[in-house]
C-alpha cells in the first residue's frame, strides 16, 4: 500500500467475470466502473456481486461508481456506408427514420426548438462538424456540413453552443438510479451536468431513498465550467471527463481546464478523478505510448485522486497489463515529485466546520514537521478523510470507521485506506488499540511517530476536536 493516487477502472466484456475482476483488483484497481450506457440491469447484479465476494475474499475495499448515461445525444441507424460530403446540407430530424447522406434520426425530440441558425454541430467525438442553416421549430433541422466524414450508427452528437431543454437526468438514467441505489453502489456519476442544480437534484433523490451514494459530477459542458465553482462546492466528488469536454470545448483549453479543476477540487477537499483516453493504445497494444505515460504522470504531479480507465479495460486486449502499467507510472512521479506533496491549505475562520478543519490542517503540518509515519482519524461520514487527503500529507492516511459503506467509498480518494473499526470505550483506549492493529498488520513498526485525530469525548460521537502525537512501542 505505498500508491496513493487511485485507479478507476471501467468493467465490460473483457472483465465481468469473477476471475477477471479479481485480476483486476489484485493488479491495482481501487474503483470499479459500471458504465450505463452499456450492459443489462440482470449482468450488472452479478458484476456488482463478484466485487463484493472479491472484496471479502482479498479482505480489500473495492469501491463501485455507476456512471449514468444523462441526456447523451447520438443518431439513429445509419445505411452502412454512409458518408456526408463538405458543403452538402443534411438534415436531422426528431422522426425515427433509418438515416442515409440526406437525413438522419436524432435521439433530442426538443432539436428543431432549442437549436439556433449558427450553431455548432458535431458527430463522431467531433470528426464531423456541421452548422445549422434553419429550423422548422418541429421536427426537423437543416444543417451545412462543414467538415464531413463517414457518418454510421448511433454516433455520438455535440451541441457546444446551444442551450439544451432536456433535463439532466434522464428517464433511462432514473431507471439506472434506481438500480444503483438498490445496490447500495457507493459512487453515482451524473454525465453532462450543466449546473449545481443538477447535483442537488440527484442528491435530494438519493437522500429521499434514504441512500447515502456518493454523487461524482462529470465535467463535459461549457456550462458546468461556466458554473465550476458552485458544481464544486456541492458535490462530492468530480470526473474531469475529457472525451465529450474535448469536442465540447476547444481541444487545446482542456490541459489548462484540467489544471484548474484538480487545484479547486484540491481547495474544496474534493476527489477528483482525470478520466478517457489515458492508455488509449493499449485497447490494442500492449505497452502504451510514450505520450500516454506522460499523460499520465501529468494527472498525478496535477493532484489528481484518481486516473480512469475506459475501452482500455471494458473492452481492449490487455486489461491486466494497463493496470501494471499504471501502477508503475503512478508509483515512480510519487516517489520522485516532491511537489505533490504537503500543500498546506489554512482553514478558513469563523465557519461551521473551523475546529475540525484546523485540526486536519494541524495534523497535517504536524506530521510534516515531526516526519511522522502516519495520521490516524475515526470518522463516521467520513469528513477529516476527505480533510487531510487534501492537503496530501506524506504520512499514509488510515480512516477507521464502524460506517462500512465508507470503507469502500474511501477507495477513490487520494492515499486514504480503511479499516473497519466499531468498539467504543474510551478515547485512549481506541487509539492505543488502533496503534496495536496497525502494528499487528505491519501497517507501521515500533519507533515510528504517528498522529491520531478523535473527537473528546469519544461517546458523543461528535466532531473531531482532538490531536495527538505518539511513538508505535
Ligand atoms: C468522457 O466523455 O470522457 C466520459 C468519461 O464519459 P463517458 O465515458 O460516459 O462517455
Amino acid at each position: 500500500m505505498t500508491r496513493r493516487t487511485k485507479i478507476v477502472a471501467t468493467l465490460g466484456p473483457v472483465s465481468s467475470s469473477y476471475e477477471q475482476i479479481k485480476k483486476l483488483v489484485e493488479a491495482g484497481v481501487n474503483v470499479c466502473r459500471i458504465n450505463f450506457s452499456h450492459g443489462k440491469h440482470e449482468d450488472l447484479v452479478e458484476v456488482i456481486q463478484h466485487i463484493r465476494n472479491i472484496n471479502e475474499e482479498l479482505g480489500v475495499h473495492t469501491a463501485i461508481l455507476g456512471d449514468l448515461q444523462g441526456p447523451k445525444i447520438r443518431v439513429g441507424e445509419m445505411e452502412p456506408g454512409t458518408i456526408l460530403e463538405d458543403g452538402q446540407e443534411f438534415i436531422l430530424t426528431n422522426q425515427k427514420c433509418v438515416g442515409n447522406k440526406e437525413k438522419a434520426y436524432i435521439s433530442y425530440q426538443e432539436i428543431p426548438k432549442d437549436v439556433k441558425a449558427g450553431e455548432l454541430i458535431l458527430m463522431d467525438d467531433g470528426k464531423l462538424q456541421m452548422e445549422v442553416i434553419s429550423t422548422n421549430y418541429e421536427d426537423q433541422v437543416i444543417l451545412k456540413v462543414t467538415h464531413g466524414g463517414v457518418l454510421s450508427s448511433k454516433k455520438g452528437v455535440n451541441l457546444p453552443n446551444t442551450k439544451i431543454s432536456q433535463p439532466c437526468l434522464t428517464e433511462k438514467d432514473l431507471i439506472d438510479l434506481d438500480f444503483c441505489l438498490e445496490h447500495n453502489l457507493d459512487w453515482i456519476g451524473l454525465s453532462f451536468v450543466r449546473s449545481a442544480r443538477d447535483i442537488i437534484e440527484l442528491k435530494h433523490i438519493i437522500s429521499s431513498k434514504n441512500k447515502s451514494s456518493k454523487v461524482v459530477a462529470k465535467i463535459e459542458k461549457p456550462e458546468a465550467i461556466a458554473e465550476l465553482s458552485d458544481i464544486i462546492k456541492i458535490t462530492d466528488a468530480v470526473m474531469v471527463a475529457r472525451g465529450d469536454l474535448g469536442v465540447e470545448i476547444p481541444m487545446q483549453d482542456v490541459p489548462l481546464l484540467q489544471k484548474k479543476i484538480v487545484q479547486k477540487c484540491l481547495e474544496n477537499a474534493k476527489p477528483v478523478i482525470i478520466a478517457t483516453q489515458m492508455m488509449e493504445s493499449m485497447i490494442e497494444n500492449i505497452a502504451p505510448t510514450r505520450a500516454e505515460v506522460t499523460d499520465v504522470a501529468n494527472a498525478v504531479m496535477d493532484g489528481a485522486d484518481a486516473v480512469m480507465l475506459s475501452g482500455e479495460t471494458s473492452v481492449g486486449a490487455h486489461p491486466v497489463e494497463v493496470i501494471k502499467a499504471m501502477c508503475k507510472i503512478i508509483n515512480k512521479v510519487e516517489a520522485d515529485y516532491d511537489q505533490l506533496y504537503e500543500q498546506e491549505r489554512v482553514p478558513e475562520k469563523n465557519q461551521e466546520r473551523f475546529i475540525t478543519d484546523s485540526i486536519c490542517f494541524n495534523a497535517c503540518r504536524l506530521s510534516a514537521r515531526v516526519d511522522g509515519k502516519a495520521i490516524v482519524t475515526m470518522t463516521h461520514s467520513g469528513y477529516t478523510g476527505f480533510k487531510i487527503s487534501s492537503q496530501r500529507p506524506r504520512a499514509k492516511i488510515f480512516v477507521f470507521s464502524g460506517n462500512k459503506k465508507l470503507l469502500t467509498t474511501m477507495s477513490l480518494v487520494w492515499g486514504v485506506k480503511t479499516f473497519y473499526y466499531d468498539k467504543m470505550v474510551s478515547t485512549d483506549h481506541t487509539i492505543a488499540d488502533i496503534k496495536y492493529l496497525l502494528k499487528k498488520e505491519g501497517f507501521v513498526k515500533e519507533g515510528d511517530l504517528i498522529i491520531n485525530t478523535a473527537s473528546m469525548p469519544i461517546e458523543d460521537k461528535g466532531n473531531t476536536n482532538m490531536l495527538k502525537l505518539s511513538y508505535i512501542e
